[in-house]
């Protein structure tokens, strides 16, 4: 309904992208897609069945034979018209995510130059692909080492960035000379099915992209048993990553898994006080503390514990919490009573564990969780071990370095970390010895198109963005040309 205030209302397509034509659910099956701030439906998307999802694999294995042949000019320049036509869309692609994934709109337009900044960055890396010559052992042989497209990739994307994990994936994909299908999250499937309309409008031939909406199960176990799948790409919980590298093992195919995280922030005495707080902030609350790389453990140490938890508290008070829609709103509805469920629950267990709440936003009734700030939590609480994806800071508090080190890599998962200290050994020392594919210093935010980005231990495998992510879609072939 609230859709009506698109500019360009063919952005909104309510069918799956299949070898280049729209279409239904053959069964007629659809499944709905609602406005997490409302409550109101939205509107419905097909529930692709695994047969259809087998169309949509053939068509990508088609389109295949011809895209891997297409010049890496000729695809970075369909992938710039793809970009620029996602520039200039900010405001509807920012308005269709708001409406079906609830972050405040001036995040959802971030989002969409972020995530418009993948496929630049990609068609740009796509004319970079070299390969090497090596010095063989024999006087009669050259060895050459080039680099080949993987093949039909399967992305399967979350509701937390519904347009950013699809381009961070498929830029990469695409440059490379690879053709996907994606299954979006059934929660935001509208973000995934404008961005097949700007492709298709941008000349990406047709099957190079196809988009299945619906159930996740069926459509991931037809993706992953398929032998001409040849990599999957899942951004998501650490569950279901690990069920589906199950699924894939039979096959053996190529990875690239983001799972969860359980981010630490440290604040050492020697903090600059007013960067810290701000740091805890965007760490923190960014799209509702509902991101993969949000601090879910906040440690601070004895002597600025205090001084920074008032901050920190005054800042959390005044935090607006309403509908994304709203200018003013600051926290977006969570995506679904599950989250609220989780976060409470994890509230709930904090301080019959003897936490106790410094800070308590106003919040409206509705699908909203209260941002927060715990006091007094410990290391035997659910949102110690567990990621809370909520706008909940819990302040743990350290006395020793060594102690804050054992606190933060004493999980099994290993994303983000941040840490601010004004001390250049301890910068180095601490540095070093976090356990995480990504470590921020004096800094909240590390996720940006030149930084690879993913996580060591649980929290996966693979790198996105940077240089190195195109390397994901590429498989090297060893060229040997004997009896020169
Ligand atoms: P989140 O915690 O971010 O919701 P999930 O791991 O549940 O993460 O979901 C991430 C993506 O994985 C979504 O697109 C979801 O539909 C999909 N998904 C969930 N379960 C399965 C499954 N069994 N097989 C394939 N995809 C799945």
């Amino acid at each position: 309904i609230a859709l009506q205030g698109l500019s360009d209302p063919e952005l909104l397509r309510r069918q799956a992208l299949i070898g280049g034509k729209w279409v239904d659910a053959e069964s007629g099956a659809r499944i709905e897609v609602t406005d997490p701030a409302t409550g109101a439906v939205l509107g419905t998307v097909p529930d692709v069945s695994a047969g259809q999802t087998g169309q949509a694999i053939a068509a990508a294995e088609a389109a295949f034979a011809q895209w891997r042949r297409t010049s890496p000019a000729e695809r970075a320049k369909l992938l710039m018209a793809w970009h620029d036509l996602m520039i200039a869309a900010t405001e509807d692609l920012a308005m269709i995510l708001t409406l079906e994934q609830g972050k405040p709109l001036a995040e959802a337009r971030g989002e969409i130059a972020y995530g418009a900044s993948f496929i630049k960055w990609f068609a740009e890396e796509a004319r970079r692909v070299e390969g090497g010559i090596i010095p063989a052992p024999m006087t009669d042989r050259r060895i050459l080492a080039t680099k080949e497209p993987v093949g039909v990739s399967a992305i399967i994307t979350p509701w937390n960035f519904p347009n950013a994990m699809i381009t961070r994936k498929v830029g990469p994909a695409l440059a490379a000379g690879c053709t996907v299908v994606v299954k979006p999250s059934e929660f935001t499937p509208y973000s995934a099915l404008a961005l097949g309309v700007l492709a298709e409008r941008a000349g990406i031939p047709a099957g190079v992209i196809n988009i299945v909406t619906g159930m996740p199960a069926e459509i991931g176990a037809e993706l992953t048993s398929s032998p001409v799948v040849r990599k999957l790409s899942f951004t998501g919980s650490t569950r279901v990553g690990s069920i589906l590298m199950g699924q894939c093992a039979p096959t053996v195919k190529r990875l690239s898994l983001e799972l969860g995280g359980n981010a630490p922030f440290i604040v050492f005495d020697d903090a600059d006080l007013d960067a810290a707080v701000e740091g805890a902030i965007a760490s923190k609350f960014r799209n509702g503390g509902q991101t993969c790389v949000c601090s879910n453990r906040i440690l601070v140490q004895a002597g600025i514990h205090d001084a920074f938890v008032e901050r920190l508290a005054e800042r959390v008070s005044s935090m607006k919490v309403g509908s994304g829609m709203a200018a003013d709103s600051d926290i977006g509805p969570m995506i679904n009573g599950a989250a609220i469920d989780k976060i409470n629950a994890h509230v709930q267990d904090a301080l019959d564990h003897g936490a106790s709440i410094a800070a308590r936003a106003e919040t409206p009734e509705g699908q909203y969780a209260a941002p927060m700030v715990l006091t007094g939590a410990t290391g035997d609480m659910l949102l110690a071990s567990e990621e809370t994806f909520g706008p909940v800071a819990p302040v743990f508090r350290f006395d020793t370095e060594e102690e804050a080190l054992l606190l933060a890599n004493g999980t099994p998962f290993g994303l983000a970390a941040y840490f601010f200290t004004q001390d250049m050994q301890r910068a180095w020392r601490v540095g070093e010895a976090l356990e995480f594919g990504m470590v921020g210093l004096n800094t909240g935010a590390v996720s940006m198109v030149e930084s690879p980005f993913g996580g060591v231990k649980q929290s996966g495998l693979g790198r996105e963005g940077a240089r190195t992510g195109i390397d994901e879609y590429l498989e090297t072939k060893a060229f040997h040309m004997a009896g020169l």
